[in-house]
């Protein structure tokens, strides 16, 4: 078990869905104090809202679309702004385009981002995690079919709750969403190239091993 440190860190995690930053992004958050912003779960507490921006959204996710970006960038503005995320934060899950990354770095003016780590896994490899993955419809918890089993089938071992598979990693939107992530997102590793601020990581290991390079990129 790591020591608990501190990071100051503003960065980015980047990959395709299934690359698992997610997972290592709530790992660095509780281990170094940083805010995790994830977008796709504040996206996903909107729609079981029911809010207005909550109802906009669940169109576009159904099909494996992305949201627009003025949705998305007006909700990030706001959240990095408030307390929690003062000196550092984790952004997973934005930008995902390039207009995105532009009115991120306009929005954070002289405190720019320090880090934007990519998470690269191979593309039958993301089709495999994200096709078997599972939710518990009462308490959230992830599984997966093959890598993270419950010990009952369709059953959650935490709370009994009833399984399902979330309407995004269905198989259709599976392809739908790598398709999506390659046309809009791939620019990006480019643009943060440019700015010499991407950092690579070969996130197709052991959660535990891409978790210690992880820190290491980061310090
Ligand atoms: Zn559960």
């Amino acid at each position: 078990m790591p020591m608990a440190i501190a990071l100051k860190a503003r960065c980015v995690f980047l990959g395709a869905p299934g690359a698992g930053k997610g997972t290592q992004a709530k790992k660095v958050s509780e281990t170094a104090s940083l805010a995790h912003i994830s977008t796709g779960d504040m996206l996903r507490q909107e729609v079981a809202s029911g809010s207005a921006l909550g109802e906009t959204a669940r169109s576009f996710m159904d099909g494996g679309k992305l949201v627009p970006d003025d949705v998305i960038i007006g909700m990030v503005q706001a959240r990095i702004q408030l307390p929690d995320a003062k000196s550092a934060w984790i952004l997973d899950g934005f930008p995902r385009t390039l207009m995105q990354a532009e009115a991120l770095d306009r929005s954070l003016g002289s405190s720019a981002l320090t880090h934007v780590v990519y998470f690269a896994v191979p593309e039958d490899v993301l089709i495999g995690r994200l096709a078997g993955r599972r939710s518990c419809s009462k308490c959230g918890a992830i599984w997966h079919v093959e890598h993270q089993p419950t010990k009952s089938k369709g059953i959650c071992d935490h709370c009994s709750g009833k399984l399902v598979q979330r309407s995004d990693d269905s198989p259709e939107a599976v392809v739908e969403r790598l398709k999506v992530y390659r046309s809009q997102t791939s620019p990006l590793l480019a643009y943060y190239r440019d700015r010499k601020v991407l950092r690579e990581l070969d996130a197709n290991r052991a959660p535990a091993v891409v978790f210690t390079e992880l820190l290491k990129l980061m310090q």
